[in-house]
């Protein structure tokens, strides 16, 4: 059956529940897959699932006010007193912690696929004029709602998003992550020069984010991120105001690009002439913090990786986008021997998948083309508790473990899929995964749950279409 892996079965910590905590009102049973930390000791071996891996055939995950409460065996649930009929019955499926993007564009999803340029061309010809639409309130509200269907439906539950240079888009988006109970963070975009008309900052960007991050950040689920586009779009005086905004409203994010595409580094060098390289022009305005985060980061000097690792600011590596836009191919085994913090990200619109499974395989072409060697387990930690942890987030999201806030991603082959026949020939749980990554995308996804609730489901959606 697809998803019974052959391998060893690791018990999963339990924890008791509390006499006085109200009873689960949700059970989920079916086989389950998270990491507790980083994998480790992964061979060649695809029945070997490495340490670091938590994984039963059978498991029950209890859920009470969107929180897990415990993750036990069947059998073990059904000792302690507990009724299998009140489950919801996923077996056949695999059941993984709600796949996080740390880097991702909600004002571009439908430009996918734009022909023929890299970055700064792609830009002028893509995403800006798509960006210029979104002045209109409505538009981008039922544009967010949309954005937010699209994520369900590949199985991502948070994401770290861009939205345009007009306030509304972020109340938008936050306020539909709100309406489904999303794990969401996003920030006004912040650019005053290089940029066309429309879409620069009119009034004061520093002053609008500031009314966005007393709004929104750690308002139940929404958090910001200050979000200056890049360097090249942005003043000296925006810059050192958006740095100081991390200062003034501490447990922020900062969110940008940064030495993505060698014309944009060459760009930016010569608009900063007192930085040192480009990590020093973020540098300089005080950017540089544990919860910022650098999408791309491909084209960096050994000082610059220090730089960002002593800081403990992180790197999205966004491997659709990168290979689409001919940016280049991010180094992984440089960046962990320099320990940068990496997270992964689908940079959609540059990037050409919602699907964090479509994203990391690419992820492993690249290193491929690297000569290196993506270990499946190691990919599909980023995309759940590595992402978590890059944001700083590891203690609420990123695993099927008790206390952890109940975003799950189920997988199971659409059936009639070519996944599904590549899945029917009893392959381990590694190469089980592997599979999903390079023949999944959305057709993996069979339901998807934020904090405790159902949010897409296949099989409603396809009968409604
Ligand atoms: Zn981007």
């Amino acid at each position: 059956m697809v998803f019974q892996a052959i391998a060893a079965a690791s018990l999963h910590a339990r924890q008791p529940l509390k006499e006085d905590y109200p009873l689960p009102d949700t059970l989920l049973r079916g086989a389950y897959l998270s990491f507790s930390a980083q994998p480790s000791n992964l061979t060649a071996d695809p029945a070997a699932l490495g340490t670091g891996v938590n994984y039963l055939s059978d498991a029950i995950i209890s859920i009470t006010q969107g929180v897990i409460d415990q993750v036990q065996s069947a059998d073990a649930f059904v000792e302690s007193g507990g009724s299998l009929a009140q489950c919801t019955d996923l077996r056949g499926s695999l059941l993984l912690p709600g796949f996080i993007d740390t880097h991702i564009h909600y004002p571009q999803m439908d430009i996918i696929a734009g022909y023929g340029t890299q970055l700064l061309d792609w830009l002028e010809r893509y995403a800006f004029p798509a960006e210029i639409a979104y002045a209109d309130l409505d538009y981008a509200r039922a544009q967010a709602e949309v954005f937010m269907q699209t994520l369900f439906r590949h199985g991502t539950t948070t994401a770290l998003t861009f939205t345009t240079v007009h306030k509304h888009t972020t109340d938008a988006l936050l306020e539909s992550a709100e309406r489904h109970g999303a794990r969401m963070i996003a920030g006004k975009v912040l650019m005053n020069r290089n940029a066309p008309d429309g879409l620069r900052d009119s009034g004061d960007g520093i002053a609008e984010s500031a009314e966005l991050i007393e709004r929104w950040h750690n308002r139940g689920r929404t958090q910001y991120a200050v979000t200056p586009r890049f360097a090249i779009t942005c003043t000296d005086d925006q810059m050192r105001a958006a740095g100081e905004l991390l200062t003034e409203y501490p447990g922020t994010y900062l969110h940008t690009h940064l030495a993505e595409h060698p014309d944009e580094i060459t760009a930016t060098l010569e608009l900063f002439p007192a930085a040192h390289d480009y990590v020093d022009v973020y540098d300089q305005f005080n950017m540089l913090t544990p919860r910022s985060v650098f999408a791309h980061g491909i084209h960096l000097s050994p000082r610059e990786l220090d730089r960002l690792a002593e800081t403990g600011a992180g790197i999205a590596f966004c491997p659709t986008s990168n290979l689409f836009l001919g940016s280049g191919l991010l180094n992984l085994d440089r960046l962990r021997d320099h320990n940068v913090t990496l997270s992964v990200g689908s940079d959609v619109g540059g990037g050409t998948s919602f699907s964090m499974l479509t994203t990391i395989a690419e992820g492993y072409k690249v290193s491929q083309l690297n000569n290196q060697t993506w270990h499946p387990m190691t990919a599909l930690h980023a995309i759940t508790r590595g992402n978590a942890e890059a944001l700083g987030l590891g203690a609420k999201i990123g695993q099927i473990s008790a206390g952890f806030e109940a975003d799950i991603t189920v997988l199971k082959p659409r059936p009639g899929s070519m996944l599904e026949r590549r899945l029917a020939n009893g392959a381990t749980l590694t190469e089980q995964i592997f599979a999903a990554m390079f023949m999944g995308g959305d057709d993996a996804i069979e339901q998807t749950w934020v904090a405790g609730k159902k949010v897409f489901d296949r099989a409603q959606q396809d009968t409604s279409s």
